[in-house]
């Protein structure tokens, strides 16, 4: 209840605080990169906010279109290189977990409106015809259980490796994970190859969409490099960014973000709240979660 008034009521007040003080007191160009995850023709949010219905997706866009320019991560590379002038307030979409609605109705309206963005796909779901192991548990407890029980469900089980997680999962909740699921699935590989033909970047976001900070250095490490090896083998474009899975402060650590860098990548996304300075040229980004109800007036808070 407290962390509901927090939410609704606290956070939205102290977040337009934040965007004021920032807009006047910090003069450095700034880049805010949101973060969605579902978009769907749907009336209301669903699934604790994950899903953004698209019509307060397309106002969102729209509006955020009015105050800065929407750029590509190249278009990034190139104002760094000195190649293009360096807009006061700019920002990069990007998409985590690779779902359906990407191809579906996320990119035809990218398109239409000529603007990019970056979807971040876990490789293990490829052509599996099914959603991410934590939309089962999602869809599972929506109407049963607080969102935020949900998410301390979830927590418990990002930690382990796939193969654990899946095993104590179906022992725990007898949940089915040999179903298909054509409304929620995740993108498949002709699908991936199309985006990255229609210009958008494609980055990795792991294979099996765990908390790596909690899995073994190796196996986090091979989540990391192996994911990108398989997006440039099917798609013969390099795959230049890494999103860590929920992004958290623990969810990723120092060493992970140099075997980011040592494998290749070219920039890394955390879901640390904030907008990143042009000038600090950090190539780790803090992000912004993207609801239906957040107030895209007041991103720089
Ligand atoms: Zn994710």
């Amino acid at each position: 209840m407290l962390r509901e008034y927090y939410r609704s009521v606290v956070r939205p007040v102290l977040r337009k605080a934040n965007h004021f003080r920032n807009l006047y007191q910090d003069r450095s160009c700034k880049i805010i990169v949101l973060i969605y995850h579902r978009v769907l023709p749907c009336e209301k949010s669903s699934f604790m906010d994950m899903v953004v219905p698209f019509h307060t997706f397309e106002n969102q866009i729209d509006s955020i279109l009015q105050q800065g320019p929407i750029i590509s991560f190249q278009d990034y590379l190139e104002q760094s290189r000195g190649l293009k002038e360096v807009p006061s307030l700019q920002f990069i979409l990007t998409f985590d977990d690779g779902y359906v609605d990407g191809i579906k109705y996320i990119a035809p309206f990218l398109k239409k409106r000529g603007v990019s963005g970056v979807f971040f796909i876990c490789t293990d779901s490829m052509g599996r015809n099914k959603p991410l192991w934590d939309w089962y548990i999602m869809n599972k407890f929506k109407d049963q259980l607080l969102p935020q029980k949900i998410m301390r469900i979830l927590y418990q089980y990002k930690a382990l490796s796939e193969e654990e997680r899946l095993e104590r999962i179906n022992r725990d909740f007898s949940i089915d994970f040999s179903k298909t699921n054509d409304a929620d699935r995740c993108l498949n590989w002709s699908e991936v190859v199309e985006l990255t033909r229609d210009h958008f970047e494609v980055g990795s976001h792991s294979k099996s969409h765990s908390s790596l900070a909690f899995l073994h250095p190796n196996l986090a490490h091979e989540e990391i490099s192996e994911s990108k090896r398989m997006i440039e083998e099917q798609t013969n474009k390099e795959c230049r960014l890494f999103a860590f899975p929920y992004g958290g402060p623990e969810d990723w650590n120092n060493d992970l973000i140099q075997h980011v860098f040592h494998t290749g990548y070219q920039g890394c996304f955390t879901n640390i709240h904030g907008y990143n300075r042009f000038e600090e040229n950090n190539l780790v980004f803090k992000r912004v979660i993207m609801t239906p109800s957040t107030d895209v007036r007041y991103l720089l808070g």
